[in-house]
């Protein structure tokens, strides 16, 4: 298929495509999957209403087709679904960037595959270095000992350069702040603090809560603006007085909706043009309907065509969605 120039209804192209490959995971975040809500009741997706590696595979090349550059797998946790590394190898022969989102901790088992199989990039997620704090987060008994090893996994054989996530609570880690900076800052790794944001219905999230960018960034000093390589890059990069690099994440309290190219695919095979939306486009019903590539890639365009989505940016004018999904089902 011929590439097309897709743009939304405010002139957004589609370039990035986060597919979650799981809805289920090994930790259990306080911010994204509490416990009380995501307990031994709760009814994950059954396998078969699954995309399988080929109904993935098969929905890369037509976003592929439509402009996207840029696909990451997360999940839930991706390194929970069996055999990635062969999904992955099927995607690296398209013609996009592939990277992962992960936790981490399955990195020492998993990293040496994912790479063979052509993984470019990864990103994990680290709240904190000092253990009770993690384990009050991610409320799972993994430690972040076995994170740090996943990350050494990674950089041994060429995963970099690594990203590291970290999401900001107030009162719950924003003393990690500078820790994780010196820690990662001469090792060529950026670490990315992340605004806690107000995704899905379970997390109780409230602004009180918001550590801002601006407080980050006072808190990290001396910083210089880094120059987007990429304006549809989520986060705003600077420089540190030794020469490393951290990221922020301002989705709250300095959105950049105006900017973002990104679609989200869940596991059961939805279309999300937005983190926020409460509503998705089935895609895997049509490929099991039997519909061709081209009448599949025609909704497609025409869901893109007509995407007004700004959540961050009318957040604070008071705009609520209802029900919304939740990060780890339409994939962080
Ligand atoms: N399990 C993998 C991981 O944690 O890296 C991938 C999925 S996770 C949903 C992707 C990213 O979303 C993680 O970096 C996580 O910290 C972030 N995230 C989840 N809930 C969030 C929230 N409420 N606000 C900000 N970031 C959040
Ligand atoms: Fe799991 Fe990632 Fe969500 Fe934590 S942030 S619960 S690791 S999906
Ligand atoms: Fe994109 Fe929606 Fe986030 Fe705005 S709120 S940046 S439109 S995902």
């Amino acid at each position: 298929m011929r590439a097309v120039d897709l743009r939304d209804s405010f002139g957004r192209p589609l370039r990035d495509l986060r597919i979650s490959v799981t809805d289920r995971c090994n930790f259990r975040c306080t911010y994204c999957m509490p416990k009380e809500v995501f307990g031994k009741d709760f009814p994950f997706m059954p396998k078969d209403s699954i995309m399988s590696f080929e109904e993935i595979d098969r929905l890369a090349g037509i976003f592929v087709s439509l402009g996207v550059k840029k696909i990451r797998l997360t999940g839930g946790e991706p390194l929970l679904r069996k055999n990635i590394h062969q999904l992955i190898s099927m995607l690296s022969l398209r013609e996009v960037e592939l990277a992962m989102t992960t936790n981490g901790v399955l990195l020492p088992r998993y990293a040496p595959s994912l790479s063979a199989a052509g993984l470019d990039r990864i990103t994990v997620s680290l709240d904190a270095l000092d253990e009770s704090t993690f384990a009050a987060i991610t409320d799972s008994g993994h430690t972040v000992a076995a994170v740090l090893a996943g990350i050494e996994a990674a950089e041994s054989v060429g995963l970099g350069p690594i990203k590291i996530n970290t999401v900001i609570k107030r009162s719950t880690n924003e003393d990690e702040i500078l820790e994780l900076v010196e820690r990662f800052s001469n090792r060529e790794i950026a670490v990315r603090f992340i605004e806690f944001m107000d995704v899905g219905n379970t997390n109780g999230w409230s602004m009180d809560e918001v550590v801002s960018a601006e407080e980050i960034r006072d808190i990290i000093g001396e910083l210089s603006i880094i120059p987007p390589n990429n304006p549809s890059d989520v986060a705003k990069k600077y420089r540190l007085p030794n020469g490393g690099e951290v990221g922020i994440i301002s989705s709250v309290t300095e959105p950049f909706c105006n900017e973002c190219t990104r679609a989200r695919i869940s596991s059961d095979g939805r279309l999300f043009t937005c983190l926020f939306s409460n509503k998705g486009l089935d895609i895997l019903s049509l490929m099991r309907e039997g519909k061709d590539d081209s009448e599949i890639s025609a909704v497609i365009q025409e869901y893109w065509k007509s995407r007004d989505d700004r959540y961050s940016e009318i957040r604070s004018k008071n705009s609520k969605i209802e029900d919304r999904v939740e990060m780890s089902y339409i994939g962080g």
